[in-house]
């Protein structure tokens, strides 16, 4: 049988956006924001700042993305601490930091979290009925992978 692992009513939802497009996620962060105050919000730097003073949204903010907090972000998914990532990457700049992009996506489905890149996906995953009840999310099974020097 897979192994679960719930993802609460309460969820600790990731807010990451591009520096072209933070107009969008304060937009989006706006409209949603009664369904956002339900939850515990985490969020990098600037974006979360951003949105603390724009949005009076209450947030625990990490370092700024280029400066480690995208690596934050991806560590506590590794450590089932977030548990939802609303990424606003930009398609269209070379980003210093696009090693820890990368990471970050990549953490995002090693762990099977719910993961949005775009406004269009942000909004049908807010919308989601899943959003206000405990959802079980399946716990990839790494065992042979972890294991595969030591099981014989
Ligand atoms: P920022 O980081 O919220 O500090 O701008 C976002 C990012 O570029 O990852």
């Amino acid at each position: 049988m897979a192994k679960v692992a719930m993802i609460r009513y309460r969820k600790r939802i990731a807010l990451i956006a591009h520096d072209n497009k933070k107009p969008d996620i304060l937009e989006w962060a706006k409209y949603n924001i009664g369904t956002l105050k339900q939850h515990e919000l985490y969020a990098t730097g600037t974006t979360g700042t951003l949105l603390e003073k724009e949005l009076g949204l209450e947030i625990n903010v990490f370092e700024s993305g280029p400066l480690g907090g995208d690596q934050q972000i991806g560590a506590r998914i590794a450590e089932g601490k977030i548990d939802f990532l609303i990424f606003f990457w930009d398609p269209l700049a070379q980003l210093s930091h696009d090693p820890d992009v990368k990471a970050l996506l990549r953490m995002a489905v090693v762990w099977n979290i719910p993961v949005a890149c775009n406004r269009a996906s942000a909004d049908f995953l807010i919308s989601s009925p899943l959003m206000c009840q405990d959802y079980p999310r399946i716990l990839p099974d790494y065992h042979s992978y972890r294991h595969r020097f030591t099981d014989k």
